[in-house]
């Protein structure tokens, strides 16, 4: 508005009315039971004139939450296990709560930027440290919700450490990561944090939010680890005792103070299975990834040809990567989701590599369609599946001569790809059967 007006800029300050505040029912109730602050960070107060909506914003949330809760006193762990229980009700396996100031965890984004370790992800710099301020990225934020939802298939019967590694041995099918197998996590997150942020606004009126799943520059896992979703594990994905990390992260920024909830300590101890197991020797350090060599980057985020150094490595990995997480013990516990929405599809559930190969564009884009796949491209994915069928050709006693025919066969037509990159991939891999 001010900017409509001609001014290069406007700033609202305020004052609060002590007598109005102490009035005030729902925060009183609130301080009452746990000690927690509940307030409206940013009212707009009597200096703008805007006192009265301010005040209406009190008894509207007062007013519902005294509905939504019967007409008890109204206090946080109420609202806590209010909040908990449309979460579990959402699909979401835990929520937590977190403030904004991330200061501690800045001097280790810029040490992993300047080393180089996001390589092109372009998008992981150009926030700057925006990404570690959520104030600044959504201003009036004085809070992170964090929630995680566990995604195994439920229609995988056999799923463990054991079926994992005979898969990677299985050189004529390719392998997806197991998060990909089904629909769009992004989607089904974001949906059901829309719905979580309604269920609040139920009870405690209109409040600013946004909500993130792995879409904007947020730390998520430096969120979740700070609200107690997890710890850090040495691979550095967010872990839980009771449920590994086969999970998705999301947040909802708030603009209400909510009671904070603990962080929980780290359980890696001496163990380091997922630095031993890693294929590229992404895990540089413990807790310290180098993008540019982890699979799932390179299958993914990466555009160009694969380096040819880690071309073997990748074996028949077609899109991500998920050794370093059944390597880790503690995903014997890992849950699987109990939404339909992440079953696999049984054509990415270790499909064979030559009727991946077969997938002209439009079929690429019709059986992706709904899934993070999609995002990558036709190219790109072909690009991943030609690297795989030369990784089985350059081993053939792993395969029957059919199906080494069938692979030569299938790479041929993607010879003539009008993606340099890809006709790269295509005759590298053929060269393999040499
Ligand atoms: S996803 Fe794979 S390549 Fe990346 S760090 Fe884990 S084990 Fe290594
Ligand atoms: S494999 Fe071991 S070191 Fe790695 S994240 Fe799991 S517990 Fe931690």
């Amino acid at each position: 508005m001010a900017n409509e007006g001609g001014f290069a800029s406007a700033q609202i300050t305020y004052q609060f009315d002590v007598g109005v505040l102490q009035g005030c029912l729902l925060r009183q109730g609130l301080r009452k039971s746990a000690g927690g602050r509940f307030v409206r960070p940013q009212p707009v107060g009597r200096a703008m004139g805007l006192g009265s909506s301010y005040n209406r914003w009190v008894n509207t949330a007062h007013q519902s939450l005294s509905n939504a809760l019967s007409g008890s006193p109204v206090d946080a762990s109420a609202l806590w296990a209010e909040l908990q229980k449309a979460a579990q009700e959402l699909g979401f396996s835990q929520i937590g709560v977190t403030g904004v100031n991330l200061a501690e965890a800045e001097p280790g984004l810029e040490a992993w930027l300047a080393a180089g370790f996001h390589g092109s992800m372009n998008y992981m710099a150009s926030h700057g440290l925006k990404r570690a301020r959520p104030a600044e990225l959504v201003p009036g934020t004085v809070r992170v919700i964090t929630v995680r939802m566990d995604y195994l298939p439920g229609n995988v019967k056999s799923l463990s450490a054991e079926t994992a590694w005979h898969s990677l041995e299985r050189a004529q099918l390719g392998v997806v990561s197991v998060y990909a197998r089904g629909r769009d996590y992004h989607k089904v997150m974001r949906g059901r944090l829309q719905k979580l942020q309604a269920r609040m606004a139920a009870i405690l009126g209109p409040f600013g939010h946004r909500v993130f799943t792995d879409s904007a520059p947020v730390m998520e896992a430096e969120l979740a680890v700070r609200s107690g979703q997890g710890w850090r594990g040495k691979n550095t994905l967010v872990l839980q005792r009771d449920a590994g990390s086969f999970f998705f992260l999301g947040e909802l920024f708030v603009d209400l103070a909510l009671p904070l909830t603990e962080p929980v300590s780290d359980h890696c101890g001496s163990c380091r299975a997922c630095m031993d197991v890693c294929p590229t020797q992404a895990i540089v350090a413990p807790y310290q990834l180098d993008a540019r060599r982890c699979i799932s980057y390179l299958t993914i985020e990466h555009a160009g040809p694969i380096p040819v150094e880690f071309r073997a490595a990748i074996g028949n990995r077609i899109y991500g990567c998920d050794d370093c997480q059944w390597a880790c013990p503690w995903n014997k516990f890992a849950k699987r989701s109990v939404l339909p929405d992440f079953d696999a599809r049984p054509a990415l559930n270790e499909p064979e590599l030559a009727d991946l190969l077969a997938w002209d564009e439009l079929t690429f884009l019709r059986m992706t369609e709904g899934s993070a796949i999609r995002r990558i491209g036709h190219a790109r994915w072909i690009r991943n599946v030609a690297l795989a069928a030369g990784n089985a050709l350059a081993k053939p006693s792993l395969l029957s001569a059919a199906q080494r025919q069938a692979l030569v066969q299938a790479l041929q037509p993607w010879l003539v790809h009008p993606d340099l990159v890809v006709q790269e991939q295509v005759t590298w891999s053929l060269q393999q059967a040499a």
